[in-house]
């Protein structure tokens, strides 16, 4: 068998190596200067403001930190769509609130702004909104419905780190936006996250909540600390000492550091090659399986909308889709289905019907798509895809 095909993979290389090479031979490998070099460098990316942005280790970390930000508590509901990814359930579970699940397109697997609204309550606190493959979806209508109904909004764009509206980066139309740069994204740092805050007061408070609620430098001193001198620096200022500090919060440690936000600085200046790659990828699986009998590609992004292209989806017709998936596999090519139903998910509670989705969970299936795939496994891809489905489908319709 050829190797298999892999359904993710980061693209890491000498470029992170002599930069990783760089920190350890400056001995300081912690949060400092290369970590405050990269929330700036993505605060440009992003278009914002690097006061707004603070690096973490996750983004399901970044996610906790804005739950807290936006006091979701008791008796709140956050609507999010089913298909979502559990870090965020978890996140407005764990403050005591209930996520509130809701339907999404069946071509898109992102929700309208109608889906959306369908679930809103007076209890409703947020929404939290992902864009599904990296297709920026309804987010600035969803923006806008969250605005005119006093509901806050946060995106997860973990798979939308290069995805614009108009211009305009997804994560950065709602109150507050989180990235994911585990070692399954496009821009990979091994672990980490990013989380960006349209309010300057909560921008503010989020890297202490990200280091232990710490308020250094100091008592009674505001801390922007964008990097980790900012309290020796205001308490040399101020003459105070600098390693007091004051805790304004019970809170963990979220934060990353120096090594691995030195691979993320080379990571972006590498994202719009990765991004142009993939969405060659996606064109050429658009063509190669264009009017494949029972099967459907994804719907391109509409004008204006750009994509990061994190995931290239397919649906079947006439319920083949596992028997097509385990074809694959055996054929080494890797595929897999994201997001499983978080409204199906026991431990949240929900009694949801929620049947667009349902439908495309049933029938959707990712293949491999990354910025490493050659033109000849891309080609394997289509025809292996082409021969599975051919097969299956005529098996189907047999019996
Ligand atoms: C990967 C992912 C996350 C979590 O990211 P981590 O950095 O691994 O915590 C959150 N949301 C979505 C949609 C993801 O794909």
């Amino acid at each position: 068998m050829d190797r298999m095909i892999n359904v993710v993979q980061p693209t890491l290389g000498e470029r992170e190596l002599a930069a990783v090479r760089e920190v350890f031979e400056s001995n300081w490998v912690g949060r400092g200067a290369r970590t405050g070099e990269f929330e700036a460098a993505f605060a440009r990316h992003l278009g914002v403001d690097p006061g707004h942005v603070t690096s973490t280790n996750s983004c399901t970390s970044a996610t906790f930190i804005a739950m807290e930000l936006l006091g979701v508590g008791p008796g709140d509901e956050v609507v999010l769509p089913t298909v979502s990814f559990v870090g965020v359930g978890n996140a407005i579970a764990a403050r005591g609130a209930r996520p509130v699940f809701c339907d999404v397109d069946e071509a898109t697997l992102n929700p309208s702004a109608a889906d959306v609204e369908a679930v809103l309550t007076e209890r409703t606190k947020a929404v939290v909104i992902l864009h599904y493959g990296g297709h920026p979806g309804a987010v600035a209508e969803i923006a806008e419905l969250c605005r005119a109904r006093g509901v806050r909004l946060v995106e997860d764009a973990a798979l939308a780190v290069a995805s614009t509206v108009d211009g305009r980066a997804c994560g950065t139309f709602g109150d507050m936006g989180v990235w994911s740069f585990d070692h399954a994204k496009i821009l990979v740092t091994v672990d980490g996250g990013m989380l960006y805050v349209r309010d300057p007061e909560l921008a503010a408070r989020a890297p202490r909540i990200a280091y232990f609620g710490l308020e250094q430098g100091g008592p009674a001193r505001s801390g922007s600390s964008a990097s980790f001198h900012s309290g020796y620096d205001q308490a040399l200022r101020s003459r105070t000492r600098w390693w007091d500090y004051d805790v304004t919060s019970f809170s963990g440690r979220s934060t990353t550091n120096d090594v691995l936000s030195a691979i993320g600085s080379v990571q972006l200046s590498r994202l719009g090659e990765f991004v142009a790659r993939r969405h060659e990828v996606a064109r050429a699986y658009d063509e190669g399986l264009a009017g494949v009998a029972g099967l459907r590609v994804p719907p391109r992004p509409p004008a204006g909308h750009t994509s990061s292209y994190y995931m290239y989806w397919v649906q079947f017709e006439g319920g083949i889709r596992d028997q097509v998936a385990r074809d694959l596999y055996e054929r080494g090519i890797y595929t897999t289905f994201r997001y499983p139903l978080m409204h199906r998910i026991r431990a949240y509670g929900s009694d949801a019907v929620l049947p667009r989705a349902e439908a495309a969970a049933a029938k959707t299936l990712l293949l491999p798509i990354h910025q490493s795939l050659s033109d000849a496994d891309v080609d394997r891809v289509v025809a292996e895809v082409r021969d599975c489905t051919a097969a299956r489908l005529g098996r189907a319709r047999a019996a």
